[in-house]
């Protein structure tokens, strides 16, 4: 062991998720190291959605406003289009205005951007290169790893070198997608439909394409054929790179057997200059892991989930992943956090993942009964008519995938050993709605305390303790007992009646991620069981 390097997590994989670890653990100067085999240059692109909550992380984390920059202009619309093709017939138009001129929210202080992996992971990379605790090893492939009772030994390959090296980290995070050797080790199953259906995403560049058809600038066209489904078009930069979907059905197929042009011709148009920029084949997926976490060993993001990009979840999901599990591991390598804080990784972001998983695959029906799809590109009142009943379809069942505030902001931890219940009923999940509420478990409502300053923005370092209504008085002695146990506790007095009333007690505990822990209208009976129980110091 001697000379051996020595680290405190060791994350392997340096996508989106592994890059949130990182940067949130260096926010709380915790030391870790991140492998990623490649060397970080994004080719393809991938995820574009970065909904309100993960523009709240980023808010958080400083870089809301170069996301905001990265990503589509604030003039681009954000409509989303359902035709037969852009030369075609048009079926359905989701009118979504622009970012731009927008008024604030009342829901959330950040709305959600379009930001592809192109620019939102570079951006990350950023961030995470930019706390000193943080190293970033490129073109270092994570090998294996034993365990010891204590601590994580992890096998690397420097490719640059062609060294290998030994880390000894107290915890292992594999961010990995699932292709380390990771999960194979923990043992992982499955659980759903590991292939649904194949696909290839051909990247392309098309210069001003919205002065070439009549349907109009929109951020997602989505092409509607005989079958129900049919390739989609969706900006990635609202000037001149697109992503061209092709669903190549129920069996994979060599990339070079599809006729891409002839897809362009069909759905794009006939005479539009493109260029192929890249192709990548991939499978949809409607799969969460059945195991988390395995001693010190832990999975996250595509690592336990995967399913279809409809609806924008599988990043996002995955930041959520990296989020709750960063201030519990820098709290038990801090020392005030207890080993519950560990077990509820999972329990609290399992549900959560099989919620979205479950929502992402049920977006995947086909449009219309076959009878009228048939006649979807017919001439005539015959064809008028299929088409006015596919068009109200989508308008009913699709608009959802595009409004998802109350999966995207209404996920609550519960049940969690780390969060005490208030007795008070479970709102009604749906996923459109989202209704504000802080009872326990609850991401803690946004309200704006000032002009530009939101809730929000009083979390994500230490645990908070909200005192309304003149109740700083009846809370210090939660201030004591988290001061007695070393856990990291500020009170603050808000004197708001509105959000008083948001709030619905005198004394609200919010957590490092924003979550609130327990509320109530007097501390409780014995503080330190209190402070015990959410910093997972017992069960
Ligand atoms: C075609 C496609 C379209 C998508 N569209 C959307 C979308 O519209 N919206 C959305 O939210 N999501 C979308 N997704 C999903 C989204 O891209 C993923 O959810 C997201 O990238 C997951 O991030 P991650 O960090 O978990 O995994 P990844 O981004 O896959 O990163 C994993 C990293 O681990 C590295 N790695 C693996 N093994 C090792 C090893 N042994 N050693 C070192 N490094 C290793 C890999 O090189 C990789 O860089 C899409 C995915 C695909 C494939």
């Amino acid at each position: 062991m001697n000379g051996m390097k020595e680290t405190h997590i060791l994350i392997v994989g340096g996508g989106p998720v592994g890059l949130a670890l990182a940067a949130d653990l260096g926010r709380r100067g915790i030391e870790c190291i991140l492998v990623e085999q490649s060397d970080g240059t994004i080719y393809h692109p991938r995820a574009n959605t970065v909904n309100s909550r993960t523009m709240e992380f980023c808010r958080r984390w400083g870089i809301a406003e170069d996301v905001r920059q990265a990503g589509t202009p604030p003039d681009f619309p954000l409509d989303i289009v359902y035709c037969t093709g852009l030369e075609g017939h048009m079926l359905a138009r989701v009118d979504r205005p622009t970012y731009g001129g927008h008024k604030p929210l009342p829901t959330t202080p950040e709305r959600s951007q379009r930001c592809n992996q192109l620019f939102f992971d570079p951006l990350m990379r950023e961030l995470a290169a930019s706390f000193s605790s943080v190293q970033l090893r490129y073109r270092c492939r994570f090998e294996s790893f034993t365990e010891t009772p204590d601590s994580v030994l992890c096998e690397l390959h420097d490719l640059a070198n062609d060294r290998r090296e030994t880390i000894k980290a107290r915890f292992l995070v594999a961010c990995c997608a699932g292709r380390s050797s990771v999960p194979r080790a923990l043992g992982v199953r499955w659980e759903g439909k590991p292939v649904l259906s194949y696909h290839l995403n051909v990247f392309l560049k098309i210069k001003q394409l919205w002065t070439r058809h009549d349907k109009g600038k929109a951020a997602f066209y989505f092409f509607v054929d005989e079958s129900g489904g049919g390739p989609s078009l969706i900006e990635l930069d609202g000037r001149e790179l697109w992503r061209l979907g092709i669903n190549t059905g129920q069996h994979p197929v060599a990339p070079e057997s599809i006729n891409i042009p002839a897809i362009v011709k069909e759905f794009v148009g006939a005479d539009i200059p493109y260029e192929i920029v890249s192709i990548l084949p991939w499978t949809c997926r409607s799969i969460v892991a059945d195991t988390w976490r395995r001693g010190n060993a832990f999975l996250a993001g595509d690592a336990v989930h995967q399913h279809s990009p409809s609806g924008g979840f599988g990043m996002n999901t995955g930041l959520g992943d990296a989020v709750d599990l960063a201030w519990k591991l820098a709290a038990v390598v801090a020392g005030w956090g207890g080993p519950a804080l560990l077990d509820s990784y999972e329990i609290e972001r399992k549900p959560v993942a099989s919620r979205i998983v479950r929502e992402a695959t049920e977006n995947q029906a086909p449009l219309g009964d076959p009878a009228t799809r048939a006649l979807i590109r017919a001439k005539g009142q015959e064809g008028d008519r299929a088409r006015r009943i596919i068009g109200e379809n989508i308008l009913r069942e699709r608009t959802r995938v595009f409004v998802s505030d109350g999966l995207v902001l209404g996920y609550r931890y519960e049940p969690s050993p780390i969060i005490v219940p208030d007795g008070t009923p479970a709102p009604v999940e749906t996923v459109s709605q989202y209704a504000p509420t802080a009872r326990p478990g609850s991401r803690a409502p946004h309200a704006w305390l000032a002009e530009g300053r939101s809730t929000l923005d009083l979390f994500g370092d230490g645990f908070v303790l909200l005192a309304f209504d003149g109740a700083a008085d009846v809370g210090s002695p939660i201030v004591e007992a988290a001061r007695a146990r070393g856990m990291p506790l500020k009170m603050l007095a808000i004197e708001d009646d509105a959000i008083a009333n948001l709030y619905e007690r005198r004394l609200v505990l919010v957590r490092p991620d924003g979550h609130v822990a327990w509320r109530d209208d007097a501390p409780p009976k014995d503080p330190l069981a209190l402070v015990d129980r959410v910093r997972g110091a017992t069960h």
